[in-house]
């Protein structure tokens, strides 16, 4: 290893002739055809200015791409990936259930298994519906909120991203804050009327808003702890906050979890905080990888969907059995073996604070927000509670300290305002890795 002209380190050139080609050259070809050549914009890595790897391969902690480099994949398919890549219990299962019929738009034995393993981990739930998203379950939680109490407002919080219905894009976390537009062109003033948009973890915004809507509040939807801002966890108090202020104005309190379900805990996070919310959502890892969303609550909410109930909701897809088959494989699992999340807690933190360590050795500015397995490194020293102090970091700080990962081999979300994952297949030694490679990326 020695230095050239440039001032780059021979290393740095070794990763930087790896080829990008074949992906540069596939995602040419994709953009022809599918607006920005993605199906989800944050995959466009727009905000990281350079054209994102194709995907070919996962096994455990590692993708490869069409160029066939290699990466420790802290991304996870955003969140649902918490066993690894192709986890042999969940590609059987998904094997067998396909052997068997993809699909039949019928009842099939396997979705109130999966419904049972979700109420048995979940208390604050007596019953399950199964949709094929997390933006589906999100945006159905909400007509039935609405329907059960009657009112029209629901509460929200900015840089909580909750899905892309209509009325939940309204000052939304995720792509939507990286790419830095207020909202969605295309969403009418008149369906984002009823959308209350507060600050997170401040409960004087929170109170004012009900003193000022009282009965007419429908609902709270808050994601327990953020991710979609990066990581951001509750202040001390606040979800009891909420579960008390919604409880005595008679609004829903849902409690999004898509994201920190079996995440977290194995409860969630609201097993975590303990705290019982009237209804919550689930997605991602209840799917095992499969498109898969859930709704659920408690009798008396639940029982207002049809057919027993008047809030219509329904899906051709909706409890797939391949989907079930793979959420029941995860979920069983993880059930099977509790230890996971106290490993997942303690290699995230060696990376977490392996990375800080690095940056204050450098002179970096960077803070770090971490619950269990999912955590954001934040390009700043501040302390980040909300979506006004996230909003301060150095995105050009971050886009270079991702490219700088990516080109030795390891995979982070191309956005500043996204969660990052550790899973149950990453080692102490893929966690050293990223610490080493963040030694030359930062
Ligand atoms: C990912 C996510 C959603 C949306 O789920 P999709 O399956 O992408 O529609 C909703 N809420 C939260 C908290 C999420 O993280």
């Amino acid at each position: 290893m020695g230095r050239i002209a440039n001032g780059r380190l021979l290393s740095d050139i070794f990763y930087l002739v790896n080829s990008y080609e074949k992906s540069k050259q596939l995602h040419a070809r994709a953009s022809r055809v599918i607006p920005g050549g993605v199906n989800s914009p944050v995959r466009a890595f727009k905000s990281v200015s350079c054209d994102p790897p194709y995907v070919v391969k996962g096994k455990g902690a590692y993708i490869w791409d069409a160029d066939g480099n290699q990466y420790i994949d802290y991304v996870g398919s955003w969140g649902p990936l918490i066993l690894g890549h192709a986890h042999p219990e969940v590609v059987q299962a998904v094997d067998r259930a396909n052997h068997d019929g993809a699909s039949f738009g019928a009842c099939t034995p396997v979705e109130a298994e999966l419904a049972e393993a979700v109420i048995e981990a979940f208390p604050s739930l007596k019953k399950v519906r199964f949709v094929s998203s997390g933006t589906e379950a999100t945006m159905s939680a909400l007509r039935v909120a609405r329907a059960f109490t009657g009112r029209k407002y629901i509460v929200k919080f900015e840089g909580c991203y909750h899905g892309h219905a209509d009325s939940l894009l309204v000052k939304a976390g995720s792509g939507v804050a990286t790419l830095g537009i207020p909202g969605s062109a295309g969403v009418l003033e008149e369906q984002a009327q009823f959308t209350l948009a507060l600050p997170f973890n401040d409960p004087a915004a929170v109170e004012q808003t009900f003193e000022k809507y009282k009965k007419l509040i429908a609902c709270v939807i808050v994601e327990p702890v953020v991710g979609n801002m990066g990581c951001v966890p509750p202040a001390r108090g606040y979800l009891h906050f909420l579960r008390e202020i919604t409880q005595k104005h008679g609004a829903v309190l849902i409690f999004d979890e898509v994201m920190t379900g079996f995440r977290l805990s194995f409860g969630g996070a609201q097993q975590l905080y303990g705290i019982r919310p009237d209804m919550t959502t689930l997605g991602k890892i209840i799917g095992g990888g499969l498109p898969v969303g859930a709704y659920g609550g408690n009798l008396d909410i639940m029982n207002m969907v049809a057919p027993i109930g008047p809030v219509y909701q329904a899906g051709t897809l909706s409890g797939n059995p391949l989907a079930m088959a793979a959420g029941l494989a995860m979920l069983k699992h993880l059930k099977n073996h509790p230890e996971i999340y106290e490993q997942l807690e303690q290699n995230t933190a060696e990376l977490v604070n392996g990375v800080l360590q690095v940056a204050r050795k450098k002179g970096v500015e960077l803070s770090a927000n971490q619950v269990g397995s999912m955590f954001t490194w934040f390009f700043q020293s501040g302390e980040v509670r909300d979506w006004d102090t996230a909003s301060k970091s150095d995105t050009q700080a971050f886009a270079k300290f991702h490219r700088g990962m990516l080109d030795r081999g390891v995979y982070l979300p191309p956005s500043q305002y996204e969660a990052i994952f550790v899973s149950a297949a990453h080692t102490r030694e893929d966690i050293q890795k990223a610490v080493q490679a963040a030694e030359q990326s930062l």
